[in-house]
């Protein structure tokens, strides 16, 4: 892993449920009133809200990637089975990103809150005190599957609650990615968002499905990957040493055209730039990451996939 940082970028996302959504808390209920599995919730000083937690969205957007990664000829690793632990250079390509036993992983998602990320604490106490109504919940009966011999187990019957509405508020970052890693978790957001991957328990009975919107972007480019402002540039720009040590793939920057970014004033000419969303993120940020699929970069990812 680098010992500088290159690049970094935070991208703010809302989840919207379309189909009931399960996340099951821990424990299950002692209260008679309350159904046997209740959805995860978090804990303020002004009482509980349902949320979204980062290590569930993680865990999907991971196995999705590794799919899609799969699917142009890559290998990646099984928990379980073949982990990978060694250097990064020898890492899959899941691993590069989302990390292994021996790297750390290069995107950090957040949990995902009923409330805007940065709102008040006025704001958050209004949602929690009126949670039904922003994050209308319902209890479900389902039956309990032995997974084992796919048969009705036990006490059969139980009831879960699910969240059917509302909207979940995150974001993600990613530091000293190469540009394929970027468009990679943009393509899994775009199927989930397109309902061809879901979130959380019960997703073959049609649970799960939500919309995800990107609602803002910010790039930070350092040193050697500073542009003044007309490339997005990844990892893989840096010189053939370091490509070749960390397995980097060449050809990592593409030019910026015609999409409303705005070089902010926080910059530092030759040390650092910071590229911010304009006012429609959701739309900028697909032409961005369109840019990237149809770089060379995006075509020597491809071809290596091929080449395996
Ligand atoms: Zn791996």
């Amino acid at each position: 892993m680098f010992k500088q940082i290159y690049n970094r970028v935070r991208i703010g996302f809302v989840v919207e449920p379309v189909t009931p959504v399960l996340i099951r808390s821990g424990g299950s209920s002692l209260d008679p009133n309350r159904p046997d599995m209740e959805f995860v919730r978090v804990k303020t000083v002004f009482g509980e809200a349902p949320y979204l937690p980062g290590s569930s969205l993680k865990g999907v957007i991971r196995s999705h990637a590794e799919r899609i990664l799969r699917s142009i000829g890559y290998h990646c690793c099984e928990v379980g089975r073949d982990v990978c632990k060694k250097e990064q250079k020898e890492n899959c390509f899941a691993c590069r990103i989302f990390g292994s036993m021996s790297t750390a992983s290069r995107m950090r998602i957040s949990d995902a809150y009923p409330w805007p990320m940065g709102a008040t604490q006025e704001q958050v106490r209004d949602m929690v005190v009126n949670i039904d109504k922003y994050v209308p919940t319902e209890s479900r009966t389902s039956v309990r599957i032995d997974r084992r011999k796919g048969t009705a187990a036990g006490t059969a019957l139980f009831e879960a609650e699910a969240v059917t509405g509302g909207s979940f508020c995150g974001e993600f970052t990613l530091t000293n990615y190469q540009l394929w890693q970027l468009a990679l978790i943009a393509l899994v957001i775009r199927d989930i968002d397109a309902g061809f991957q879901r979130i959380g328990s019960s997703k073959s009975r049609g649970f799960g499905r939500v919309t995800v919107s990107v609602s803002s972007f910010e790039i930070h480019q350092y040193g050697p990957l500073v542009s003044g402002g007309r490339q997005l540039c990844g990892t893989g720009i840096l010189d053939e040493q370091t490509r070749s040590k960390y397995g980097l793939i060449g050809d990592d920057a593409v030019a910026i055209n015609g999409i409303t970014t705005t070089l902010a004033e926080e910059s530092i000419p030759g040390l650092m730039e910071v590229l911010k969303s304009g006012k429609g993120a959701n739309t900028e940020w697909p032409q961005m990451i369109e840019l990237i699929l149809q770089s060379s970069h995006w075509q020597r990812l491809l071809a290596g996939g091929k080449a395996k």
